[in-house]
């Protein structure tokens, strides 16, 4: 029965039918990004064929539609997230442009009028990617605020008593992952960004890794900012929003400047719109918010507890399969959530069993995973890492560690 159910939710996925080097695809690079269903490909084709116009304020039909569609999209996504009535959605680009909107936004303004000040504090998790570090270095560099980093331990963990003891006064915003990219590690957000609000910071969440599977309603969270990507849901690449608190997002500076995002306009000034029409300057990709909102109701479908266990199952068949294998080790191998493996060898590169593996239809993701920071923190360099998606089998799962064992054996 489950082989059945996975063959025709495999079915839904017409890019995974295809042989790699006369070997069939095993698609296991799902955390850098996941594969789109047809009703996904369907709904944007729809929309290209039936209803695209530019949005808002057209007064023909067409233009209508789309606008229908975008809003609807945006209803769809509020309550898969579950946001409740006091957050608004921004549709954006995907995590990075969200997480720029919140870290930009917050020192924009300037001096005396933007959220963070000379002398504030800005506590960032030791296991983000770097989407969710390098905004926050350039919104203190510009802002005059601290950075200071939640150090991870030895075994690439964050504390809350760690954080405790970082919070203070000065301490303006803590941004934290719901899934480290590069180790698979799964942090205890719940409780740290709890802890950053009662020491009256805005508390941002990078949610690219978590959404798909395994996150708790939005506002079952004590949680300001959460960014998200279409495309590691099942959904269209460049698609992805922020969902904010409606006063916290009040706090940001927009960061697009233009047509949509205002009331009204002279040569001299203008006067900026209300949430969220105000941080969504410009056309946006409406067939992408009909395809993320698509792919949110796909996974409803499918189920987010279901999906869950089904990547838990791979990972835990992963991670078995490896700790057999001599030579190397696996990055976090005590994560709770995760639906990756990533490892190293203390011999091989991971470039050459990455190209391996792909000899034999497998594609892996090997490199920094765009998180040298921590890497670099635990001492390591580039690793090799397989994530899960709805899709794989158990079966995918068997011949990446058998080819990792081979890789090895032929390299060492
Ligand atoms: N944060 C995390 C945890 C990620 O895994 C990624 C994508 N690898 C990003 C942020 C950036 O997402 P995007 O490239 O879609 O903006």
């Amino acid at each position: 029965q489950e082989q059945q159910d996975l063959s025709r939710l495999r079915a839904q996925f017409p890019i995974l039918a295809q042989s790699i080097h006369g070997h069939p695809l095993a698609y296991l690079d799902n955390a850098a990004t996941t594969q789109t269903p047809l009703a996904v490909q369907q709904a944007m084709q729809q929309f290209e064929q039936r209803d695209r116009a530019n949005i808002h304020r057209g007064v023909h039909t067409l233009s209508q539609r789309a606008t229908d569609a975008f809003e609807a999209a945006r209803a769809t996504l509020k309550t898969f997230v579950g946001a409740g009535s006091a957050h608004e959605l921004v549709f954006t680009s995907g995590t990075t442009e969200a997480l720029n909107l919140v870290a930009q936004g917050l020192w924009a303004a300037g001096p005396g009028k933007a959220w963070l000040q000379p002398g504030d504090e800005i506590i960032v998790s030791g296991l983000e990617h770097h989407a969710n570090i390098v905004p926050w270095q350039q919104a203190a560099r510009m802002s005059g605020a601290e950075l200071v980093i939640l150090r991870p331990d030895a075994e690439g963990r964050i504390h809350t008593q760690d954080l405790q003891r970082l919070l203070g006064a000065r301490t303006r915003v803590f941004a934290v992952t719901a899934g480290a990219n590069a180790t698979g590690e799964r942090p205890p957000y719940e409780e740290m960004l709890a802890l950053a609000r009662q020491a009256g910071a805005l508390t941002v969440l990078d949610a690219a890794q978590a959404v798909g599977h395994a996150m708790p309603a939005l506002s079952a969270l004590d949680c300001d900012f959460m960014a998200f990507s279409g495309h590691k849901m099942y959904g269209p690449m460049g698609t992805g929003a922020l969902v904010g608190k409606r006063e916290a997002l009040q706090f940001l500076y927009p960061l697009r400047l233009g047509g949509d995002m205002v009331d009204w306009v002279s040569y001299e000034a203008a006067g900026y719109a209300q949430l969220p029409a105000r941080l969504e300057g410009g056309t946006p990709n409406v067939a992408g918010a009909v395809g993320l909102a698509a792919a949110a109701r796909f996974i409803d479908e499918v189920g987010r507890t279901a999906i869950d266990q089904h990547l838990h199952a791979l990972r835990a068949q992963a991670l078995a399969g490896l700790q057999a294998i001599d030579g190397i080790s696996v990055l976090a191998p005590h994560a709770t959530q995760a639906s990756l493996v990533s490892f190293v060898s203390h011999d091989v590169h991971p470039h050459d069993i990455g190209t391996l593996l792909d000899e034999r239809g497998i594609a892996v993701r090997t490199g920094h995973h765009c998180a040298q920071p921590l890497l670099d923190h635990l001492g390591l360099g580039p690793t090799t890492r397989a994530s899960f998606a709805l899709y794989n089998t158990s079966d995918e799962v068997d011949r990446f560690v058998a080819a990792v064992a081979h890789a090895i054996k032929v390299f060492q």
